[in-house]
């Protein structure tokens, strides 16, 4: 298990690691994900670490609320709003969480498949 000291995210949200931030509220961060995987990536965050979405929703609804509200506004921002865009929430190591500070993943800019590969 990774302790809030060890988190990538929670060291990003300290600023203690560069990232590109591109929208921030009081309790949630949004910035370019390092490895984009379309014109729009943008990673959305609560600032306070939960593992996961599950763990998020579990716990503060209100923030689940919060950080969804930031993503359209990342949308918004990034102009993919009108064009649609994913947002995605990789959950457990099985659908390829990595990260495990929960992460909204805004991706847009071009055509999505879907399913997902
Ligand atoms: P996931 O696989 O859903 O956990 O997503 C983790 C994401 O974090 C990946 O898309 C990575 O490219 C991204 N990532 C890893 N390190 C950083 C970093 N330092 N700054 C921004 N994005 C990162």
């Amino acid at each position: 298990m990774v302790s809030e000291a060890d988190c990538l995210f929670c060291r990003i949200v300290a600023r203690e690691i560069p990232a590109e931030i591109v929208y921030e509220t009081d309790r949630a961060l949004a910035f370019r994900d390092v490895n984009p995987q379309a014109p729009t990536h943008v990673l959305v965050i609560p600032k306070d670490h939960y593992r996961d979405a599950a763990a998020l929703a579990a716990a503060d609804h209100g923030l689940a609320d919060e950080v969804i509200k930031a993503a359209h506004e990342v949308a918004l921002l990034e102009g993919v709003a009108e064009s649609g865009y994913r947002l995605v929430f990789n959950t457990g190591p099985g659908a390829g969480q990595t990260v495990f500070h929960v992460h909204g993943h805004v991706i847009g800019g071009r055509g999505l498949q879907w399913p997902p590969g």
